[in-house]
């Protein structure tokens, strides 16, 4: 998945009435008819016994459809509406996971969607969360649906390698729209990956008869039939995967993660959950969960905030990488998902981060070509406030956070409970029926409770928990404010600069952040204010003469938890206990946190992966363990 993202180009022809969408690409229409919708029920839904499927499904119960081209978005509304009508009263969930080479720019998707006016209250909920036209897995969310979508930009052939499958496909949507786009599309490499994620009992449905996925399918011992689609005018494929169940190996991985043997029994359930530290990686973790239903309880040994997390604002700024690398681009890949995701909350501020190029061969400023229209500022709009010698480059969509509303708003939820308690040490309880639970014991060698799972998020404590984590590395930092009433900041802007400023409120300026390696101390100190000014001062030097003395100013001093490679670390940390972590965040908590939440629920309670299985390694807590070769004797004497 390495090139930029070009959106489907479109001619729209009148056809019965119908304002038929055509793409010019591949010069093929993208629905053929008035009768389209009833099509796509007809070959998708009843292709796939979705009917019967969904409604039956048990209360905690995720199930997967998987796309392989999202065009118009006709099979996920006509998918989605269906799920509506029929969904169960309980907590199941319906996602779909899409790829889509070319996707329509978000105008196009309007007036697509416009031809049906019945899908028209849903086609508005996916239009607000309509995604940008970049590589990568855009996660859309629609939580009081119970439904969701993995919309991944990219080509079908680079895209479904790297799906982790966290959860397999129970229902295929094998669209014939690729068909034209890639002639061999069903040969091989497609194929052998769409069976890589499916299972026994996945089922197959598309308009497309050809010979190649007859063929395709029928090698992987899938048992195919042709009966009429729609209005009995030309066959269409059903197929079904009955495995013997001597094979039913069920997690097949493409990662070095250690994967949980899924046992639908065990898991269609409301889930105990345990989390170790209140700061950002822990709350995020408490409000995936609690948002699917699942009980929570978070320890921390001081109080939520207590550690780096609790400064009075931070700060959404991250450095995008280049357009072409962007589906491997950890950061753009979390602030595609951090964005809406933080929308959600009153603690969220929109705000423009001027980011400054300090040096002269900084290719920063090459990003406004590179990514689509509204992400950066224009040359006009890029105007700064600051007087400075440095170039800049606006970054339209960032924001601030205030971390204690965001405390405050997650706490609240009805199924997360806040405990104070240092934990030391997690029991493994084995019984029988290998449903073992975690234990978690207090400093006072008390048991506090029994947890079907836990996640280690304890900052630089993370590494008592386990003697496979890595050595972390403390990173001591302060933010400092200050009283700028006489001058403020517009408060919809921040600037970037090593350092970051930006208003704290209308009477405050805030000021980011020093940065001593391997210290630990939290005091606040004036020797940081003077770095953080120091900072300010050496690109806009005029501005920061007007600040107010030093000695006036306030400041918070915290430890950065850094890994050995300033990675985050993200996963299950032991092989035969439900006892994972999320640590290490480094400089860019607040960034990472609501992205690898995902990937950890993921992981935890097998749902699908919004993370590349690259990305799901990288991040592997277990990454530094030497992998030890059984050394071959030289010489082996002869017996
Ligand atoms: C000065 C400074 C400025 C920053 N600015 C930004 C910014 O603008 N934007 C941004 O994205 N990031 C920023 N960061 C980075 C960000 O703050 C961190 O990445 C993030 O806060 C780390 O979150 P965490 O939950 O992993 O750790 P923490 O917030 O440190 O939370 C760990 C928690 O675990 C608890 N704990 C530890 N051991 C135990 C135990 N045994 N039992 C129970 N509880 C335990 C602690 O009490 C603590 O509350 C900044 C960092 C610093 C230092």
């Amino acid at each position: 998945m390495s090139s930029a993202i070009q959106t489907a180009d479109l001619d729209w022809q009148c056809v019965d009435g119908i304002d038929m969408p055509v793409s010019k690409q591949f010069g093929q229409a993208y629905f053929s008819s008035a009768h389209a919708l009833l099509e796509a029920q007809h070959v998708f839904l009843n292709g796939n016994d979705l009917t019967t499927r969904l409604t039956k499904l048990a209360d905690f119960e995720y199930f997967c459809v998987g796309e392989t081209a999202f065009g118009t978005g006709l099979n996920a509304l006509t998918l989605w509406q269906m799920w509506q009508q029929l969904r169960p009263n309980n907590h199941s969930h319906l996602h779909l996971i899409s790829v889509e080479k070319h996707p329509l720019t978000k105008a196009d998707f309007i007036r697509a969607a416009n031809v049906w006016p019945e899908l028209q209250p849903l086609a508005q909920q996916l239009i607000q969360q309509y995604p940008l036209p970049i590589a990568g897995c855009h996660r859309l969310d629609f939580p009081a649906e119970r439904f969701s979508i993995d919309l991944w930009l990219g080509d079908v052939n680079e895209v479904l390698p790297v799906i982790v499958k966290t959860k397999a496909v129970d229902a295929w949507f094998l669209n014939s729209f690729l068909s034209s786009q890639y002639p061999d599309i069903w040969k091989k490499n497609v194929l052998s990956q769409i069976v890589r994620l499916s299972n026994n009992g996945t089922t197959f449905a598309s308009c497309s008869v050809t010979d190649s996925l007859i063929e395709g399918l029928r090698e992987h011992d899938i048992s195919v039939s042709c009966p009429s689609a729609f209005n009995n005018q030309y066959p269409m494929l059903k197929a079904i995967w009955n495995r013997a169940k001597s094979e039913n190996h069920d997690l097949i991985t493409t990662t070095t993660q250690p994967q949980r043997q899924f046992n639908a029994a065990d898991s269609f359930q409301q889930r105990e959950i345990a989390i170790i530290g209140a700061g950002i990686a822990g709350l995020s973790c408490a409000y995936a969960f609690a948002s699917r239903g699942h009980q929570v309880t978070i320890y921390d040994q001081s109080a939520p905030l207590a550690g780096a997390s609790g400064n009075p604002l931070a700060l959404l700024n991250p450095r995008l990488g280049r357009i072409e690398h962007s589906a491997q681009h950890l950061v753009t890949l979390a602030w595609q998902y951090a964005m809406p995701h933080y929308q959600k909350f009153k603690a969220f501020r929109p705000i423009h981060v001027s980011q400054l190029a300090l040096k002269a061969d900084d290719d920063l400023l090459e990003l406004a070509t590179q990514y689509p229209q509204g992400i950066f500022a224009t040359k006009k709009e890029n105007i700064s406030d600051l007087e400075t010698a440095y170039p800049s480059l606006k970054l339209l969509r960032a924001g601030t956070i205030s971390p204690q509303l965001l405390r405050d708003q997650i706490l609240e939820h009805a199924l997360i409970q806040f405990q104070h308690a240092e934990v030391s040490e997690l029991r493994k309880l084995s019984d029988s029926n290998q449903k073992s639970k975690i234990q978690v014991i207090d400093i006072k060698q008390q048991c506090l409770g029994e947890f079907d799972h836990v996640m280690v998020c304890a900052a630089m404590n993370s590494q008592k928990f386990s003697q496979q984590l890595p050595q972390l590395k403390p990173n001591r930092g302060q933010v400092s404010w200050l009283n700028n009433a006489n001058y403020p900041l517009k408060p919809d802007q921040a600037y970037s600069y090593g350092g970051y400023c930006m208003q704290l409120d209308e009477q405050h300026l805030i000021l980011g952040a020093s940065f001593y390696p391997d210290r630990e101390d939290e005091e606040a100190l004036a020797e940081d204010h003077l770095h953080n000014y120091a900072l300010i001062h050496s690109v806009f030097p005029d501005y920061a003469q007007s600040l107010a003395p030093i000695e006036t100013w306030q400041g918070r001093a915290s430890v950065r938890t850094q890994s050995p490679d300033y990675f985050p670390l993200l996963g299950k940390i032991q092989p035969d206990a439900e006892i994972y972590t999320f640590t290490a965040l480094g400089s860019k908590g607040f960034l990472f946190a609501p992205l690898c939440s995902e990937v950890l629920v993921a992981q935890v309670l097998a749902e699908a992966c919004p993370l590349s299985s690259y990305w799901v390694n990288k991040l592997n807590p277990q990454r530094f363990i030497k992998k030890v070769k059984p050394k071959k004797p030289y010489y082996q004497k002869p017996s």
